[in-house]
């Protein structure tokens, strides 16, 4: 009766013999009398259990009744209670990822608070090298949502992307296609400025992700125009040739942005006779965004 008092103390269930009434668990019920039975409802046998449902709600199995209430309660092999199966894991304490915890964190941020993160931010390496943090520019509910690589010397310098002569020629680039730069948002895949230009490192641009992740989030733009290779890689997920991924509509996964990309500026500065393939680059991204903006003609 031991095991059955503390079996009640851990609010456990415990079947019981149909044929045998109903134990009393408790110390009291040792010592005292058990109460006359009562006379037996005149009820009809309760139905037999459903075929459908699962084995732990139709109730005991019947080789239990073969089975004395004692041996059951101290012979382990007997299931006292055959619930859902259940991962006991389930039940440890699993700390959450920091990092999915960071990048749900950041994916709650308003644009003043998400400004003022990446300022203060220091969660790569990248930030040793900083002069400041280049977070990106334009107009906050562009259509036109512009992706490039990282901040070079001069955007590190003026806390901008997209300055110098690179930033120029993209300037000239949108403007022949009718986009002044103030209409569009131009951000970066990381906002501070890896040493010596090199590209950034994919655990980089992992880390800073969220924050752009929070500007696409926040523009809501029509078309994503991704520059260079580096940006393609973190906003597509792709790790092929640019020349492979350009001419065509790619998806932003998490909102089904359609994504064209072309040459980084930079890299048209050294290769100027590629200036033609970017300029069809441009136009096709014209036409996508005209189709996903309903526009009949620009
Ligand atoms: S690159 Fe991004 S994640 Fe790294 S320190 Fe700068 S703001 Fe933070």
């Amino acid at each position: 009766m031991q095991q059955l008092a503390y079996l009640q103390a851990m609010d456990i269930a415990v079947w019981v013999r149909r044929t045998q009434p109903k134990p009393v668990l408790s110390v009291q019920a040792v010592t005292e009398p058990l109460p006359a039975p009562m006379p037996a409802p005149s009820v009809a046998p309760a139905p037999a259990p459903a075929a459908d449902l699962p084995d732990w709600e139709q109730g005991p199995p019947a080789y239990l009744d073969e089975i004395p209430l004692e041996q059951m309660l101290l012979d382990t092999r007997v299931p006292l209670f055959a619930g859902p199966e259940v991962d006991e894991s389930d039940f440890l304490d699993s700390p959450p990822d920091p990092k999915l915890l960071r990048a749900q964190q950041i994916a709650q941020l308003d644009w003043s608070e998400l400004a003022a993160r990446v300022v203060a931010c220091r969660d790569c390496e990248l930030h040793r090298g900083r002069t400041q943090t280049v977070f990106g520019t334009g107009d906050a509910q562009a259509d036109w949502l512009i992706v490039g690589e990282a901040p070079g010397q001069e955007e590190d310098r003026l806390g901008e992307p997209f300055v110098g002569r690179a930033g120029q020629l993209l300037n000239a680039m949108l403007q022949a296609i009718g986009l002044p730069r103030s209409s569009v948002y131009i951000a970066n895949t990381v906002k501070c400025r890896p040493p010596a230009n090199r590209n950034p490192l994919p655990e980089e641009m992992a880390c800073c992700g969220p924050f752009l992740a929070r500007q696409i989030a926040l523009v809501q733009p029509k078309l994503i125009l991704v520059i260079g290779k580096v940006a393609a890689q973190q906003v597509l997920g792709a790790s092929g040739a640019l020349n492979a991924l350009r001419g065509q509509t790619h998806r932003y996964a998490a909102t089904s942005t359609p994504v064209v990309v072309t040459y980084h500026p930079a890299y048209l500065l050294r290769r100027p006779q590629d200036k033609a393939k970017a300029w069809a680059d441009l136009q096709y991204a014209q036409q996508v965004y005209a189709q996903q903006a309903g526009i009949s003609r620009l």
